[in-house]
């Protein structure tokens, strides 16, 4: 069967054919970013599928991201399967519960519950407490930890104090504003994206019949980034598989990114514990980023403390050489963004394609800054993480409208009936000449699009069509695509891959965040999502920061501890990261001491310096120079004098 296929393997190296080629059954591939894993699961149902093993139908992929599941449908089209369903998590569940519904549950309606902010407010309003933004978001990401960890509200402050939760109040009230928001959100009959995946596994584990209709039309599951799975992913998965062992997994315990959020790496770590007979491919060849990323990358994660065995894998690079990576110190944020922009016209004006640049944060409110940073210079952006799309004023007043307007459309084609409703909130003939009002028109114009799209892949589109697809994509955080520099969080950037990736923001506080500081669990969840942000590029990699947030703002920033060690030596902002190793109330790693007491040297720069044989005092009058004004400004920084050591003299 292989013979009547030729194509199904090639381009994988032996290691990644092994797993691709495994018989059905219990397979697991740990291995390090950009090693092949996501090629391979693609290769492996192209290849089960090709070879007759399995029908495409039958086979269930999960991937992480919406964008990351699409490229994944794309590329096993090219390899010539049409079918087989790859999807996220909650897409795959609200797929399968719109089915499963009326026979679990019957008549009763529901919808996806659009503003989460405004149940937990109200809920946090019945359990009298702080309803302001930051309480709230805090109690909503509780909330979510706790169903994600399948953890009741009854359950929740015992564990949640077990577990040492940074809580946003005394645990008893959480749980409290929990059990109402719960109460409220389901006498509206609406559900939140959690729920989809709690629903769905209910339906199989307690509909015997639901159960056997599912597991008789899907055979054959893959999951990418299992590392990352939440103890109800988990759950759902195994009511998929009942008693059987049909399961691909791939991931990388170094990429665990969402462990605050209740995801563990421990059932990838575990696998071959449940499964005895497993299949174990273990990739090492980077594919994906220049000799010079992986280096770094190998020197970011190596730094890491206490990773789990089965992780301790280092990456081997394979590609060609590339640019060195950049590292940029600046005055303020704004400044920074600006020379990101500056930087980012000069790849396009080199021919790097847009859409092969990102740049990456650490929260989404960065994004603002380099919003209007590259709308000055006219680059074309989008922002990942959907949720802004779909939470946009005009967005949530379109998919509204085009819910009204079901049953009530002339039954002229989609594309002319959604122009026709969304022409009254704003989508004129003509786009509005610039500012909000044209990226609110530009907005409304990426949902015809999408009608468009849909019109173009399906027969029967039509409205409701139409709208159940819009639902789809908001659960699944999946915006419309525009071409353009691609601007997101480093938690939505994971799987991903661009030519060029700028790394920004990498200040204390940011990354890592502030409320990781103190608690070395979170500080390692940190270094591991710098790691999945500096394994993104495949060949530019720019590291930057800004000392003070505002133009002429208190210099009060400090660059991330993770650029520690990372910077050449020779380079200019290499001095500057050792005396800030001095801010995070370390000594600097060196054998200097104090040439007085003898204790240890806060700040130090040791410099190799040739004297002359004959005249052993004559030194370098520029070097000197240098010295002297950087001695001056670390003073008067650290408001300490600074001392510099040389290996053989001393400079007084
Ligand atoms: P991540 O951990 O970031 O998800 P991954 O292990 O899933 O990474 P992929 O995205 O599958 O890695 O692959 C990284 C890049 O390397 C892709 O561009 C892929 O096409 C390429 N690649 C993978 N395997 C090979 C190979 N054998 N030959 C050439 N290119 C490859
Ligand atoms: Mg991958």
């Amino acid at each position: 069967s292989l013979l009547r296929r030729p194509g199904l393997l090639d381009g994988l190296d032996p290691e990644q054919r092994a797993a691709a080629s495994a018989p059905r059954g219990p397979v697991c591939v740990l291995a390090g970013a950009g090693t092949g894993k996501t090629r391979t699961i693609t290769h492996r149902i192209a290849y089960l599928v090709g070879s007759g093993h399995v029908a495409a139908g039958q086979v269930l992929a999960v991937t992480y991201t919406a964008r990351a599941a699409g490229e994944m449908r794309a590329r096993l089209r090219t390899l010539g399967v049409e079918s087989a369903q790859a999807l996220t998590f909650h897409a795959a569940a609200l797929r399968q519960l719109r089915y499963f519904w009326p026979r679990v549950v019957g008549g009763r309606r529901w919808d996806l519950l659009d503003n989460k902010f405004r149940y937990v407010s109200q809920a946090a309003n019945r359990a009298k407490l702080s309803t302001e933004t930051e309480v709230l978001r805090d109690l909503a990401g509780e909330i979510e930890w706790a169903k994600a960890s399948l953890v009741t509200p009854d359950d929740y402050p015992a564990i949640a104090a077990r577990t040492q939760r940074d809580t946003p109040a005394p645990v008893l009230q959480v749980a409290d504003v929990y059990r109402h928001y719960e109460e409220i959100k389901n006498s509206a009959q609406v559900l939140d994206f959690d729920d989809l995946l709690l629903h769905t596994t209910a339906a199989l584990e307690e509909h015997g019949a639901v159960a056997d209709e599912f597991r008789d039309r899907y055979r054959c599951f893959i999951v990418d980034e299992y590392q990352d799975v939440t103890p109800l992913q988990q759950r759902l998965l195994d009511a998929w598989l009942g008693e059987r062992d049909d399961l691909t997994v791939v991931g990388d315990a170094n990429q665990t990114i969402y462990s605050y959020n209740g995801a563990s790496p421990r059932p990838l770590l575990e696998f071959t514990r449940r499964f005895p007979s497993a299949t174990v491919v273990r990739l090492e060849r980077d594919y994906r980023s220049t000799p010079q990323v992986v280096t770094l990358a190998n020197q970011v994660i190596g730094a890491s403390r206490g990773r789990p065995a089965g992780s301790r894998l280092k990456l081997i690079g394979q590609r060609p050489p590339g640019p060195e990576p950049r590292f940029a110190e600046y005055d303020d944020e704004a400044t920074e963004a600006a020379a990101v922009a500056s930087r980012i016209r000069d790849l396009l004006d080199a021919g790097v394609s847009a859409s092969e640049i990102a740049v990456l944060y650490r929260v989404n409110a960065q994004s603002e800054g380099y919003e209007q940073a590259l709308s000055a210079v006219d680059i074309p952006y989008l922002v990942r993480g959907g949720e802004r799309f779909f939470a946009r004023k005009e967005v949530r007043q379109a998919v509204i409208a085009l819910r009204s307007a079901v049953g009530r459309e002339p039954d002229g084609d989609l594309v002319t009936i959604v122009r026709a409703v969304l022409g009254p909130i704003g989508l004129t003939e003509q786009p509005p000449s610039g500012g909000a009002a044209k990226e609110r028109w530009d907005a409304l114009l990426a949902l015809v699009e999408l009608a468009e799209e849909l019109a173009a892949s399906v027969e029967d589109a039509d409205l409701p069509r139409y709208v159940a697809d819009l639902d789809q994509r908001a659960a699944a955080q999946h915006p419309p695509t525009v071409e353009g520099v691609t601007l997101a969080s480093l938690h939505a950037a994971k799987g991903l891959e661009w030519d060029a990736v700028f790394l920004v923001g990498l200040a204390e506080g940011t990354v890592p965040i502030q409320h990781a500081d103190g608690d070395d669990a979170a500080i390692e969840e940190e270094r591991r999502l710098f790691y999945v942000g500096v394994t993104r590029a495949r060949e530019h990699l720019s590291l930057t920061w800004a000392l003070s947030r505002t133009p002429g703002g208190r210099r009060n920033r400090r660059r991330s501890r993770f650029l520690y060690g990372l910077i050449p030596e020779d380079h200019p902002a290499a001095r500057v990261a050792r005396s800030q190793q001095q801010g995070t109330g370390k000594p600097a790693p060196s054998k200097a001491r104090c040439r007085v007491c003898g204790g240890p040297l806060m700040e130090t720069m040791e410099i190799k310096l040739s004297r002359c044989a004959k005249c052993p005092s004559n030194v370098d009058e520029a070097l000197l120079e240098r010295l002297r004004a950087w001695r001056a400004e670390r003073s008067r920084d650290l408001k300490v004098p600074a001392f510099v050591v040389f290996t053989d003299a001393t400079l007084v």
